[in-house]
């Protein structure tokens, strides 16, 4: 056997080496990521949109052992409850041995996904066929949403404050809906326009119905015809359009991606890939050193504001509430948390290799991506982990034998974005994004490495332990 030379040992020691994680992932370990990936593809199967992945999370933590919580409670070590904000956001917290004045350990992801909204007043009429009006609901590249299966899920809030349940077109024997795009022979004009503004907003119509009311006279029978069938399965009149949230998410299950099956093919990766890891953490860790809290929000995809946002209060009214309960100031609880901000990072496209700067893109199979800042325009808009805080995290995840690697939204001056890490950062939380890498994100069916899934929820129960 040969000796090393000086520079390969020199190498060993000094350079950086980040490896394709599934190299050293054996079979066992294989058989580990499978299976907690099946629980995921679960859980995105039924939960797609933000209300409907609250109550499927309520519904494993409750499994777990979480209450809601109940401010009459002297809460102890162990304790583990929740806080549903208007179904469509939650937090989960373990009471750990410490006094929350000592920092808590905070995972947040969103669960809300871009998608396709009805209008307030969306059901019309024209050319003998039924349709609604959308607004689309952030980031998407709106050609991608047409002549795809959509289905239709959210409520309908009436006035006498009932709320009625909607969600058809997921099942196989159930109707779905779409959005039309025109054939090529007549596209000529259309294809002139920039891929942007291939599909326009006002475009994104969605066909729901072609038959008419029969044995009758009188205009927008077909119409008629779908209001009389919305009344008798839903009780609603086309007012109640006006207090309703119905959104289009495509009608596709989640399947595993390659020969290989090494990676799956979903709507809504961002974030549930990150919301499933931190919600399976949470529910498993028993007596934690700090108290944690495993946050999942709404409204992330439109910038976090809003009640369910958190560029709210919710947060703090989260950490109010525990700190109180412990009699002890929540505002020193927030200046000594940590957190991880939970949310994906885009993966190398070995398609479009350009968008990126090579040494500082995230790949897919290297494991959960630690990304120091996102923003735009000379780091705009967003919180800059520290130096100090990030060797936490390293410090953590190579202990833990977790694969990762970091990660930049795109090259300088191309791309960008945010996430929810500055809004928490503005409390006076340490806080630093890391996630799953994901290919196509924001598309009607985005790609993940089920290896990535894995150690992002290795992260998330080393983190909250
Ligand atoms: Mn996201
Ligand atoms: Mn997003």
């Amino acid at each position: 056997m040969s000796e090393k030379s000086k520079a390969e040992q020199l190498r060993e020691k000094l350079f950086m080496s980040k490896k394709n994680g599934l190299l050293s992932c054996d079979e066992a370990k294989w058989e580990k990521v499978t299976d907690f990936c099946e629980g995921y593809k679960k859980f995105l199967a039924d939960g797609k949109i933000e209300r409907e992945v609250v109550f499927e999370a309520i519904k494993i933590a409750e499994k777990a052992g979480f209450k809601p919580f109940d401010a009459s409670v002297q809460y102890k070590v162990g304790d583990k409850y929740y806080v549903n904000n208007r179904d469509k956001a939650a937090a989960f917290v373990v009471v750990g041995e410490k006094t929350v004045d000592n920092g808590i350990q905070i995972t947040a992801a969103h669960i809300d996904s871009p998608r396709i909204d009805l209008k307030p007043n969306p059901l019309y009429e024209d050319t003998d066929l039924a349709l609604f009006k959308t607004h689309y609901y952030g980031g998407i590249r709106k050609y991608q949403w047409t002549t795809i299966p959509l289905a239709l899920h959210g409520v309908f809030a009436k006035k006498d404050g009932s709320v009625v349940n909607v969600s058809i077109g997921e099942e196989e024997n159930e109707p779905c809906f779409v959005i039309t795009d025109l054939l090529p022979h007549l596209a000529q004009e259309q294809s002139k326009r920039s891929l942007g503004d291939g599909i326009r907003g006002e475009e994104l119509n969605i066909l729901i119905g072609s038959r008419p009311f029969k044995d009758d006279k009188g205009g927008e029978l077909v119409k008629l015809n779908i209001l009389a069938a919305l009344n008798e399965k839903y009780g609603v009149t086309e007012e109640d359009f006006l207090s309703a949230e119905l959104e289009c998410v495509p009608a596709i299950k989640p399947r595993d991606i390659g020969f290989d099956r090494s990676l799956i093919g979903a709507y809504g990766h961002d974030d549930r890939v990150c919301a499933y890891p931190a919600l399976m953490a949470i529910t498993e860790i028993e007596k934690p050193s700090k108290t944690a809290i495993a946050i999942l929000a709404d409204k992330e995809e439109v910038g976090s504001n809003g009640n369910t946002g958190l560029n709210s209060d919710f947060l703090r009214f989260i950490v109010s509430d525990i700190a109180k309960n412990q009699g002890v100031d929540y505002t020193v609880a927030l200046r000594n948390s940590k957190c991880l901000s939970a949310d994906v990072n885009a993966a190398m496209d070995p398609t479009f290799k350009d968008v990126m700067e090579h040494k500082n893109a995230a790949k897919l199979n290297y494991g959960a991506v630690v990304t120091k800042y996102t923003g735009s325009g000379g780091k705009s808009n967003t919180s800059d982990a520290s130096a100090e805080f990030i060797a936490y995290v390293r410090a953590m995840l190579d202990n833990a034998g977790i694969a990762w690697q970091t990660g930049e939204l795109g090259r300088v001056d191309l791309g960008g974005g945010g996430t929810v890490a500055m809004y928490i950062a503005n409390m006076g939380v340490d806080v630093v994004d890391l996630g799953v890498p994901v290919l196509c994100m924001h598309a009607p069916f985005e790609v993940v490495s089920k290896f990535d899934v894995y150690e992002t929820y290795r992260t998330m129960y080393e983190f909250c332990k």
